[in-house]
């Protein structure tokens, strides 16, 4: 009887297609998923660090594991992956007996040769060695989703802002070549992919290390030119890398998805240059400003962190001023926690109390979703295309899918209309969602890889 893997992922959209990748290399291996950790005789824990408690959260979930090895004898090989793994190195293994393998980020691709060896030796072992290769091998990982492929462009990062840990457990910047990524977008298309999210912690800082001439907005050329694919998003690009190339690719080519995501996580100059991040206020509100001008109607969303060291009441109103001034279609928005060997851990004191700290979440949060509500209400009776990728999370018997802008639209269907695009009629509009009904004709006449993309109808973004 074939040996069987269960992948736990918590994190981002790169630790998502991580744990793809992992998956096609164990069952490369000839492992076999299953969704049961008591039917698991290979469990990875793929662990993510931006966030505060993402340590406890594993050891959390490492002693449950040792629970269900105490009850039933079940004896799996259990690995620690992902960034945690990469930040505490030996100190899982010396902190807990579950873990039987700790691998790095960058050690992915070994991992069934070392989930076999641990298998053998019943000894604890870590790999968290560099790899110097970007590259992975075509067709290899098992996608999870039946109509968004992600594809990784870049890892690691140089930036090293105050506040992310991200380039000490991704390591520093590298570049895929522009025909691995190419490549791996046409096989997701192959395999019925419609969409494509190009993924890097600074997505466009790319420049093609095959191609001189090829710097982001020119990777999005060449992957637009890929028959069959129907949209292109990307995540996440640094406002300060933002040019003029790309601004005009978003605007000028239409299967890239008119939603640009600009994290700028202050809203005050002052926090902004204790944060690292190279750009101001004005600078970024005037990037904003031309981005608008290029393509009238772009969805923006971002992140913002409150609380960082030092963070006065009066940086906080910038914040919320400035989250009012671009009017964000959504946003990410966390409490500051101090993340290990990163320069605001070593030379800034946590200074804001955690009560201040979430009575400016809840602040800030309420104010962002009085804007989408504002955004939103203003859609209803508009007609959008709508790419249709999954059953709705909240009533199984609709089906849910995102406009060019990224906003997800719940409408009632039948499951075949999954992985098409359709035209909308916004009939209702939420915080977090709209619903609507895809229009008759169009739906039955429209047949899936022949649909528009881009804005239809009278979608310009409102300016609050
Ligand atoms: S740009 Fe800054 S926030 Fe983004 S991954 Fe790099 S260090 Fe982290």
């Amino acid at each position: 009887m074939s040996q069987k893997y269960l992948i736990e992922t918590f994190g981002c959209q790169m630790n998502v297609h991580d744990s793809e990748r992992m998956a096609g290399l164990l069952e490369q291996a000839g492992y076999e998923p299953t969704d049961e950790a008591a039917d698991a005789d290979v469990i990875v824990i793929n662990t993510c660090s931006v966030r505060e408690h993402a340590e406890e959260k594993l050891y959390t979930r490492l002693g449950e594991l040792r629970v269900l090895r105490e009850e039933t004898g079940h004896d799996p090989i259990v690995a620690v992956a992902g960034c945690v793994a990469q930040q505490e190195g030996e100190a899982i293994l010396t902190r807990s007996r579950e873990a039987d393998l700790v691998v790095g980020t960058q050690a992915v691709r070994r991992l069934p040769m070392l989930v076999q060896q641990a298998a053998a030796d019943r000894r604890p072992a870590i790999d968290l060695r560099p790899t110097e290769d970007v590259s992975f091998p075509l067709g290899v990982a098992r996608r999870q989703d039946p109509v968004k492929a992600y594809v990784t462009i870049i890892e690691g990062c140089n930036d090293c802002c105050a506040f992310c840990v991200v380039p000490y457990t991704r390591g520093a910047e590298r570049m895929r070549p522009r025909a691995d990524i190419v490549a791996e977008v046409r096989e997701a298309v192959a395999g019925g992919r419609k969409e494509v999210q190009l993924l890097g912690q600074i997505v466009n800082h790319y420049q093609a290390p095959d191609d001189p001439a090829c710097d982001f907005a020119g990777l999005l050329e060449a992957v637009h030119e890929v028959p069959g694919l129907e949209r292109i998003r990307f995540a996440s690009p640094h406002p300060r890398h933002v040019s003029a190339r790309l601004i005009e690719a978003v605007r000028d080519l239409p299967k890239v998805c008119k939603h640009l995501h600009l994290p700028v996580q202050s809203g005050s100059t002052r926090v902004l240059q204790a944060m690292r991040r190279r750009y101001s206020r004005e600078s970024y509100l005037e990037l904003v400003a031309r981005i608008r001008e290029a393509v009238p109607g772009i969805a923006l969303s971002t992140d913002m962190i409150v609380g960082f060291p030092g963070e006065s009441v009066a940086d906080f109103e910038q914040t919320l001023s400035l989250t009012e001034a671009v009017g964000y279609h959504s946003m990410f928005s966390f409490k500051y926690s101090v993340r290990p060997r990163t320069l605001a851990s070593r030379r800034m004191p946590d200074d804001v109390p955690e009560a201040e700290k979430t009575r400016r979440i809840v602040e800030l949060q309420a104010r962002q979703r009085d804007i989408q509500s504002a955004l939103h209400a203003r859609m209803v009776g508009q007609v959008v295309d709508v790419l249709v990728d999954a059953v709705s999370r909240r009533r199984p018997e609709d089906l849910s899918g995102r406009t060019s802008g990224n906003t997800v639209v719940n409408l009632t269907g039948p499951a075949a209309w999954i992985g098409r695009t359709l035209p909308v009629r916004i009939r209702r509009a939420g915080p977090n969602s709209l619903s609507g009904e895809a229009l008759p004709a169009a739906a039955a006449a429209r047949p899936s890889g022949a649909a528009a993309v881009g804005l239809t109808g009278s979608g310009a973004a409102p300016r609050l």
